[in-house]
């Protein structure tokens, strides 16, 4: 089977002389199998098409994709758009009591899926030209296990709960008071105030939408799905902001939802997370904007471990050709010669909080991981590094500049990707920002596109890339893995791996994607501590300051027999006691 799929906003036929149709050998022949509609629009016909691709090869804008896809697939579709779109085989089945997971890239349709899956979608079977009744929706998947949900759905008798990936809209959707809006969903107070305080929010209910931190706003918008009464709950994309243990805390309180008569679908990029808070996983592969393929469901380890190998050994399915490494790099040797900053013990006190800093430093070419949870006084700590904030006690002598991305990105402009980057730095345009920033960061795809227009995950490579464009002694990323699928995590960390070893600079990252964290950092500062005080201990070695913060927050990590990732052990399971025991905690 053929799929010729293209990109409308990218192809523009006036400018490039039809090139796809000049060369196309069916066009040649005399056989019509690329028209161009009233806009110079191309479309292709698939059933003249003989993929051999060398459309896709002429056209400047690298609008069209050619895939030849095995033919009983064909039998498997579930939804296509419209003509030479992107379409869905096969499908990620709901299972009553079990947290069911989808992982995969972004655009290779997990949210095509939950939206069919919600009722938000009627899907199409593949026939975009003509509307689809109930009956061959349901008669479709007559004798699997999605049939009976299909049928409860389509009668309207599946109540539904969605969390949206983006919590950061909800203040832009909503005013006021966030307690007014969890009354919409709930009147009992009572209810209300005590799930919130399982969640930790129980002060962030009280104040206005827009005061709240991403990671309150995340545990918020958890809280409107939990209080839904619902058959089926879908999370998309819990983790975002959340620190490790708010992580672990929560998919503990969205597996305490799991019944014998509730469905829960999962969408995560977070591994250590997926792997804590699901049953079963469907690997969603293909390629990004073309097509997607659903795989059965695999139990979360064997799920995980496919996904990273790139290899479903049920199926036979090689739909990766290199696995993803979370390797660490041999670790760094430091160079005492090459100190960048040092500090001596200093404090910075606000009315509720008051942050002690020990004493450390920083070398060249060093990835320092700044590891803890929020609201311990990670980003006041590289703004007094930045010579933002002055301590209350103590000097710190810096005169080094510091390049920072915030963890939430807003860019709201009508400027695109490529003016943008244009304006900010004079290397644009030069082969060594190409290679070490455009390419690495795949931002070509993007530079036509508005920056308004961007998805959380082309904003987030847009704004590493700012922040890497500016000159700097230290560069500071806050969160630089949300919004971004496994593969494009890695990417990232390769890119700032290489982008250190070249540059006379140091990396601070704080995140909380323990797998991005694990594979980054040649040293890490711990934050610790309660409630309005805290305090820093480090440098330290990864492993042993990996083991202070985890002893800290009670948690247990062990590795992966088959991919070494590290795995969060259940509280009072026998490895959590043997590894607490020992005092090995990662
Ligand atoms: P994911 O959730 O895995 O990121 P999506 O399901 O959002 O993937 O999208 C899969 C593909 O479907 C994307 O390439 C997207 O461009 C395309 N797509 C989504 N919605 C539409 C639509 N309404 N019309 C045409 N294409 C769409
Ligand atoms: Fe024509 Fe080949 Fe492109 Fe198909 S893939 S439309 S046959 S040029």
């Amino acid at each position: 089977m053929r799929i010729a799929v293209i990109d409308k906003k990218k192809c523009n036929s006036v400018s490039c002389g039809k090139v796809c149709y000049k060369y196309c050998p069916p066009v040649r022949g005399g056989k019509e199998t690329i028209i161009f509609d009233k806009q110079g629009k191309a479309t292709i016909n698939e059933s003249l098409c003989i993929g051999c691709g060398i459309c896709a090869k002429k056209c400047p804008f690298e609008a069209i994709t050619i895939v030849n896809l095995p033919e009983e697939l064909n039998e498997g579709i579930i939804h296509q758009y419209c003509k030479n779109s992107f379409r869905l085989f096969k499908f990620p089945i709901p299972k009553k009591g079990k947290v069911v997971g989808i992982l995969g890239q972004n655009g290779i349709g997990k949210t095509t899926a939950i939206n069919i899956l919600s009722g938000n979608l009627r899907p199409n079977l593949g026939n975009y030209e003509k509307k689809i009744e109930d009956k061959e929706v349901i008669n479709f998947f007559k004798g699997t296990e999605a049939h009976e949900y299909f049928k409860n759905l389509l009668n309207n008798k599946v109540k539904i709960s969605y969390k949206p990936q983006y919590v950061d809209l909800i203040p832009k959707q909503f005013h006021g008071k966030t307690m007014d809006l969890l009354k919409k969903i709930e009147n009992n107070n009572d209810l209300i105030l005590k799930k919130a305080k399982e969640l930790g929010i129980e002060n962030a209910i009280r104040r206005d939408l827009k005061e709240l931190s991403g990671g309150e706003l995340q545990r918020v918008a958890i809280l409107a799905s939990l209080l839904k009464e619902a058959d089926i709950y879908f999370f998309d994309e819990p983790a975002s902001y959340l620190d490790i243990s708010q992580r672990i805390k929560i998919a503990k309180i969205i597996r305490s939802l799991i019944d014998d008569n509730k469905y829960v679908v999962v969408v995560e990029h977070d591994l250590m997370m997926l792997d804590y808070l699901t049953d079963l996983i469907h690997i969603n592969y293909g390629k990004p904007g073309v097509f997607g393929v659903v795989s059965q469901p695999l139990n979360s380890r064997d799920g995980i471990n496919a996904y990273i190998k790139g290899y479903i050994t049920g199926e036979n399915v090689r739909f990766r050709d290199y696995e993803l490494k979370f390797e660490k790099y041999a670790s760094l040797k430091i160079d005492e010669n090459l100190k960048l900053l040092e500090w001596n013990d200093f404090e910075k006190k606000f009315a509720n909080f008051v942050l002690n800093v020990k004493k450390g430093e920083i070398y060249q070419k060093e990835i320092v991981g700044v590891l803890g949870p929020n609201a311990t006084g990670k980003t006041t700590f590289a703004r007094i590094l930045a010579g933002e904030l002055k301590p209350t006690k103590g000097k710190i002598d810096s005169k080094i500049k510091i390049s920072y991305k915030p963890q939430y990105i807003t860019i709201e402009s009508e400027e695109t990707v490529m003016e943008y980057l244009q304006k900010l730095t004079k290397k644009f345009g030069t082969e060594k920002y190409e290679l070490e920033i455009i390419n690495p960061l795949m931002l070509r795809n993007l530079f036509n596109k508005k920056l308004k227009n961007l998805s959380g995950g082309e904003l987030q490579r847009v704004a590493i890339a700012e922040c890497l464009s500016k000159e700097a002694d230290i560069y500071l990323l806050d969160e630089p893995s949300a919004h971004l699928d496994v593969e494009q995590r890695i990417r990232i960390a390769k890119t700032i791996r290489n982008f250190v070893k070249k540059r006379e600079c140091a990396v601070l990252i704080i995140d909380h994607d323990l797998m991005v964290l694990d594979y980054l950092s040649d040293r890490v500062i711990v934050f610790y501590g309660l409630q309005g005080k805290s305090e820093t201990k480090g440098p330290l070695e990864t492993k042993e300051g990996m083991n202070f913060l985890f002893k800290n927050l009670e948690i247990t990590f062990r590795r992966d027999s088959t991919t070494n990732r590290p795995r969060a052990n259940k509280p009072g399971s026998v490895k959590d006691r043997e590894q607490k025991k020992k005092g090995e905690f990662y």
